[in-house]
């Protein structure tokens, strides 16, 4: 197994080299919120493209989507959001502090490897209160706990600006449910034949009781999603379902180059899976705070467009443009947070070289912020500056490029090799003589002298 670095230290380099920052940290902070800052936008941004490129540019099979953030508030009771899309929560009776009674169990039965219990995803409401109350679980502070209730994650906000006239609309807790709606759309305006899928990236929002997880769990955050349909009497689910859980793990281990060791499938129980849901899988990676979800897979079989079909009253369906036949088509959801991917990517990519003293963010070139780094090796020495801006706009005419002329080029080395540049290229005096430059390479912090001629072909 490799070993991962410590929470405390992806925190600390994200907020060092710019990857992410506490939201309105000035004003303190918001719970649950970040922004993402030079470095992180990059990075955030690269996942994202590769995800869209693979799931839906690189397939004959698959259309994009971009539906809003404000649905008709009566999706979300067609979804089954507005009644169920809870947590269940407890209260600390001392400090109001909140939690999740779940994870409390969880966290108690870590400390408690003796007590054997089933699943606690399992457990219902009442089974949750019992459990804290016969094995007096309490807070995180040493507090007794409220009885487990349950609260709702849905976001509200009102549409009109005069007072009496608002209508409540609710910002999406997930961005599938604006595939559902425009299916109709999709299939009248395109010429998609069954099987096929819908992909989406947007913002999501949850009102999420769970503090303290950095950018895994947040309340804004960015959903990648798709709804892949089919005609169950034509294509078996659970080949298909198997093909999309090996399509997701390739694009995690080879696309965003995660180490297999720290990836592992976890199948969700009878009773912890949907009611409506056949068969339900959870990508998890070995996050600095344990095995958690990353991506998850769900056979949702026809409920959701049955259900916008009751309620909206439309016919959602499709006709098979060959036996005129008209069928409600099934899904399967492979829904992943592009922050975790984020989150993951970061993880996995942190080096500690001991032997060097450094640390190093061994990302996937097509994934780090800046696929080379110019540095000209003294900034008061004229020809030496213009040359390496030269050699600077040749790059940047190819790659996202970096300049550094700040202090030693040690330093700049070590600047870079925290920000993942697997590249960083020194003009100096001996380019002045006979055109060439000093490349460095992050993992090996090997340097050979290679021709201003050839840096394009080698960057590529
Ligand atoms: P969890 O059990 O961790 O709360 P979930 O099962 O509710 O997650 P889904 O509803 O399946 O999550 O959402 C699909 C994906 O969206 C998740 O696999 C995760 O990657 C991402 N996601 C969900 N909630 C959040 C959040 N609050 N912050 C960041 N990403 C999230």
């Amino acid at each position: 197994m490799s070993s991962q670095p410590t929470f405390e230290e992806i925190v600390a380099l994200a907020k060092r080299r710019g990857f992410v920052f506490p939201t309105s940290e000035i004003y303190g902070g918001l719970a649950n919120s970040y922004d993402y800052g030079p470095m992180g936008v990059e990075l955030l941004r690269s996942i994202r493209n590769l995800w869209w490129t693979e799931m839906i540019h690189k397939r004959t099979d698959m259309v994009g989507l971009d539906s809003q953030i404000m649905l008709h508030p009566e999706t979300w009771v067609a979804s089954g959001h507005v009644a169920s899309f809870s947590d269940p929560l407890v209260e600390d009776t001392v400090t109001k502090k909140r939690y999740r009674a779940d994870h409390l169990i969880e966290s108690w039965l870590e400390k408690h490897p003796e007590v054997e219990v089933g699943a606690v995803e399992d457990m219902n409401l009442a089974e949750m209160g019992a459990f804290i109350s016969e094995r007096k679980v309490l807070s995180p502070d040493g507090n007794p706990l409220t009885e487990p209730r349950t609260f709702n994650l849905l976001f509200e906000t009102a549409i009109g600006s005069v007072a009496g006239e608002k209508a409540k609309v609710y910002l999406r807790g997930e961005t599938a449910q604006g595939i559902f709606s425009d299916f109709k759309n999709i299939l009248d305006s395109t010429r998609v034949q069954l099987p096929f899928g819908v992909g989406q990236i947007g913002k999501s929002f949850r009102n999420e009781i769970t503090t303290g997880q950095f950018v895994f769990r947040t309340l804004e955050f960015e959903q990648a999603e798709i709804e892949y349909f089919f005609d169950p009497n034509k294509t078996e689910w659970q080949p298909l379902f198997q093909e999309w859980r090996d399509y997701m793990w390739k694009f995690v281990t080879e696309k965003l180059g995660v180490n297999a060791e720290n990836l592992r499938w976890r199948q969700h129980t009878d009773k912890e899976r949907s009611h409506y849901s056949k068969d339900t899988y959870d990508l998890d990676y070995n996050f600095s705070f344990g095995w958690k979800e990353l991506w998850g897979i769900a056979y949702r079989t026809d409920y959701d467009l049955k259900q916008h079909i009751k309620h909206s009253g439309q016919k959602l369906e499709y006709t098979d443009p060959f036996t005129g036949e008209k069928i409600v088509p099934h899904v399967i959801e492979p829904a992943v947070g592009v922050n975790r991917m984020f989150l993951m990517v970061l993880t996995d990519a942190y080096w500690k070289d001991e032997e060097r003293q450094r640390v190093v963010l061994r990302l996937k070139p097509e994934l780090a912020p800046y696929k080379v780094a110019v540095f000209p090796l003294v900034k008061n020495k004229e020809e030496i500056v213009s040359k390496a801006k030269e050699v600077f706009s040749l790059c940047a005419d190819h790659v996202r490029t970096a300049w550094d002329e700040r202090g030693n080029i040690g330093k700049r080395y070590l600047s870079q090799d925290e920000i993942g540049t697997p590249v960083c290229i020194t003009v100096d005096y001996q380019t002045l003589e006979d055109g060439t430059v000093t490349w460095r390479d992050r993992d090996s912090a090997e340097q050979v002298r290679v021709k201003i001629e050839e840096l394009v072909k080698r960057l590529r």
